[in-house]
């Protein structure tokens, strides 16, 4: 009796406790459908386009005229001195996909050898280089970000092949005053493989010199730099994530 009584009382226990699974199910909100492409290097269905392989359209100058590196054979490729190029849409935080080339006649060194990179809006640098076989500082490296975080691996496909980033930005929150709230986050797969991840931005790429934030608005432009050498892109596309 005394054994039954006690089992009746785990028992009561027992049910009066436990918590049920549904009580931890989120319903809503409800991810929105967005559509794989079958090639899961070209866009998905809600990406916004910013290259495909047609026309500098979505694009300007430094000046903010019509960008005048050259486009053939569905890639667009830096024409030396004619400045950086920039999207005509502001952009806060983002899914950027962009395929690059060095160029396979391999010219010059370190620095000098197939440089571009892929400016968040407009000041953070993702670098773009010719890394294969190609000694320079690390943190300028390709993938690095520019002279502050070491890429975690050397991904760079031969100079002339077509390499992937898929870069994951968060951009800054100033507060109402201009002081930083939250820092800039990236994340960058080179090629199929992580690189970056989830870094903390100190501020704006800085040649010489400490970063050090400065205030801006939410949503600028995606750079991609002129530094004399011809360097190609294609396939660019993007996702807004705020
Ligand atoms: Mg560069």
């Amino acid at each position: 009796m005394k054994t039954i009584l006690s089992l009746l009382s785990v028992f009561v226990f027992l049910t009066c406790t436990a918590q049920k699974p549904e009580e931890t199910e989120v319903w809503e909100p409800v991810p929105q459908i967005v559509t794989p492409a079958a090639d899961i290097h070209q866009p998905p269905s809600d990406a916004i386009v910013l290259f495909d392989g047609s026309d500098l359209s979505n694009w300007v100058d430094q000046d903010g005229g019509a960008a005048k590196w050259k486009v053939e054979d569905g890639a667009m490729t830096v024409v030396k001195g004619t400045g950086a190029i920039r999207t005509k849409q502001g952009f806060g935080s983002v899914q950027l996909h962009i395929e690059w080339r060095s160029p396979s006649e391999v010219v010059g060194e370190g620095q000098g050898r197939g440089n571009s990179g892929i400016f968040l809006q407009d000041r953070y640098e993702v670098q773009v280089l010719d890394s294969y076989n190609n000694r320079t500082y690390s943190n300028g490296q390709a993938a690095s970000i520019y002279k502050q975080h070491i890429p975690l691996a050397n991904a760079c496909r031969p100079p002339g092949e077509w390499q992937t980033y898929d870069i994951i930005y968060t951009a800054p929150i100033f507060d109402a005053a201009g002081k930083l709230a939250r820092h800039a986050y990236v994340t960058v797969i080179h090629n199929g493989i992580l690189v970056q991840n989830h870094v903390a931005l100190r501020g704006p790429t800085q040649y010489i010199g400490q970063p050090e934030y400065e205030a801006h608005e939410d949503k600028l432009p995606i750079q991609l730099q002129d530094h004399n050498n011809p360097v190609s892109y294609r396939n660019i596309w993007i996702r807004e994530l705020d």
